[in-house]
Parts: structure tokens; sequence; C-alpha cells
């Protein structure tokens, strides 16, 4: 009926990123490639990670990852991996580079193109435990990434696709909430409301896995509470540990599904001519799909309005679209920059990407274009 499964080494503490050199040597790596960005090399966080671990100073370092990591990307990194002599991959960053971490790792071992790995073209099977070992260092309270299946990539073609396995996820995860402290407000509030969405969809994801729904529903809570004190006081460690542990909490249950909101986000996040954030997406994605799923939700939105400390029949939409704008985030798809004529071909994208099977109601084209132009 039902496969559920937890497996995930998980370091989760204020100063855990010390342990990186003993969970590399645990793994029988010595030699790893750090894939990361160049914000996160500026902003001193490599340095830090490096010295507080002990890896050696001259330790191979891939900085390439983009705003949202793509079939190239991924390319290079397998260049620096070899070039490195390495024999595993560190990800430090936010979801794009352990996503490219992962999809990294996986060309290291799997041969191209990269698209036949993908989710809906079949790549299930084809992904295989013959890849480096992968340990995460998430810099951000967000995607989850760090113990999740999925890596999302942009393929050369322009299509958004989820490469996913038990295979693609990390061996170790380390949260150390103290490499959250210096993220600027508007990014935080941004991933953080990934993080909750992350939370409400796999919640009203109909499969059948109680314990990711009581799981789900703890991070939304935690989130909820702590993620306007991260975003007003970013030294605020508790706030900052409670966003890492909400973002580690919606990572491990979505491998119950996620749903509609997420189906529009990562095509949307795929396109060129415009950078937009997943997080920001989702946060002005969220109102209009509670909206479209509320016939189906039942119960389970009665269960939310009291996680976020409503009335049993609130209007989880306007409660959802309030808490995102007091983060100070946008609230539509115009005022992001998302051009309207790429709306129509968003929808079509929508109703093919691999979380709309897990929406609690169905969803067909013309309702991703009014969940869109809702949104716009
Ligand atoms: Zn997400």
């Amino acid at each position: 009926m039902a496969l559920i499964t937890y497996l995930t080494r998980i370091q989760f503490e204020a100063g855990a990123v010390r342990l990186l050199g003993a969970e590399l040597e645990a793994l029988g790596a010595s030699a790893p490639l750090i894939v990361t960005d160049r914000g996160i090399v500026a902003a001193g966080i490599i340095d830090q990670v490096i010295a507080a671990s002990g890896l050696p100073a001259s330790v191979a370092v891939f900085d390439g990852t983009p705003e949202n990591p793509t079939e190239a990307a991924a390319h290079a990194g397998v260049e620096a991996y070899r070039a490195g002599g390495c024999d595993s991959v560190v990800a430090v960053g936010g979801g794009s580079a352990i996503d490219l971490a992962k999809a990294v790792a996986l060309l290291v071992t799997h041969d191209g193109p990269l698209a036949q790995y993908a989710a809906i073209l079949g790549g299930l099977d084809r992904i295989t435990a013959d890849k480096p070992p992968v340990i995460a260092v998430p810099t951000t309270a967000g995607t989850g990434s760090e113990v999740g299946r999925a890596a999302l990539l942009t393929l050369e073609d322009g299509r958004k696709l989820g490469f996913i396995s038990p295979h693609m996820i990390p061996s170790v995860a380390i949260c150390d909430p103290e490499l959250t402290t210096g993220l600027p407000a508007y990014l935080t509030a941004a991933t953080g409301m990934d993080t909750v969405t992350h939370c409400i969809e796999t919640y009203l994801s109909p499969r059948y896995n109680p314990v990711a729904e009581a799981i789900a529903l703890d991070g939304l809570g935690r989130a909820v509470r702590a993620l306007p004190r991260a975003v007003a006081d970013g030294r605020d460690i508790a706030a900052r540990t409670d966003m890492m542990m909400a973002a580690l909490q919606g990572g491990l249950t979505f491998q119950k599904g996620l749903g509609a909101v997420h189906s529009m986000s990562h095509p949307l996040g795929g396109l060129k001519t415009v950078k937009l954030h997943h997080g920001t997406l989702n946060a002005v994605l969220l109102p209009a799909v509670l909206t479209f799923n509320r016939p189906e939700a039942g119960r389970k939105y009665e269960a939310i309005a009291r996680v976020l400390g409503l009335e049993p029949n609130a209007d989880l939409a306007d409660a959802l679209r309030r808490f995102a704008a007091d983060l100070g985030l946008p609230a539509t798809l115009s005022a992001m920059g998302v051009p309207r004529d790429v709306l129509p071909e968003m929808a079509e994208h929508a109703v093919r990407d691999h979380s709309t099977a897990t929406n609690p109601r169905k969803a067909e084209v013309g309702d991703f274009l009014a969940m869109l132009e809702a949104s716009y």
C-alpha cells in the first residue's frame, strides 16, 4: 500500500559543519569536490567550512552553480571532479548547489545524455547505486534537498525536469543553522516559503503516509512561527534552527509527493528570459492552488488552519497570501516580471510535471492556466 523510507544520516546542530571531515572519512572519501556558487564563496562560507572541518585549503571547489541548475553546469562540474581526482561530492549552498551536486555525482558514473535519467522519461530504473557519495551542507532553510530524492535541472533544450531516485539522496546531511545567519531577509523569506509550501503540499498529497503527514504538519507550524522572526533578525539562532528543522522536515516528507504549486513553479523556474526564485514562485502560486484544491481537501484544511492558529473554516489562501506579503515577498507573477504570453505554455508543462500526479484535485491544462491567470 505504501513505501515509507527514512534513511538519511543527519548531523543537526549549530556548529555541525565541523563534522564534515569525519563524515567524509567514514564514507571512505578523502578528496571531495565542493560544489557551490560564487555568492557562497564571496560570503566567506567556503573558507568557514574548510577551516571548521579540517579539509586542506587545496580542496577542489566548483563554484559554477547557476541560479537554477543546468545540464551544462552539471557537465562542467563533472570536468572539475575529474580534473581534481575527486572521490566524493560535497554540496555547500541552497537547493541549486545541492541539486547540481547530485547531478554531478550521477554523471560521473552514468553515461549521457542526461535526459534519459529524468523521472518522466523512465529514469528511475536507470539510476543505480554506483555513484560517488554526496554530503549535503545546506546554507539556506528551504528546499530540503539535503534529504530529498530529487534533483531539478534545466536541460539544454529548455525543459526543467526532475531526476528522482533513492540513489539520489545524499549519504549524509550536515545541517548547521549558523551557516544560514548571513542569509539576507529577502532570501530567508523566499526559501522559507518553499519550506511552507513543501509542508502543505506533501500533507495534502493523497498518497498514504501518515508518518509524513505528521512530520509535515509539525514542520509547517514550526516554519510559520519561526519565519517572521528569522526575516526580522537573521542572527536569531533559535529562529534559524527552527527554520532549518522545518526545511528538513519538508524534505523528509515530500517523498509523499508535492502538488500543483510545484507543477507550475518548476517550468517557470526553467524560463531563460527571466530568472525566477523557486521559493518566491511558490509563495505567489500557493493561494490560487489552495483555492482550487479546497473541494477535495476535506478535514485536512481544518488541520492546516489549526496549525496556523486560525478558525477551522478559515480562508487558507487569504491567510497564506497575507503571511507572504508581511515577509516582504511580491504578490503576483507580473510583479516578479513573468511575461503574460508564457502562461499557456507553462500550463502545458505543468500538466506533465511529476508533481501533478499527487495534487489532491485532478488538474487539467485549463485548470493550470486559470491558476496562473489568478496568480498574475
Ligand atoms: Zn520546492
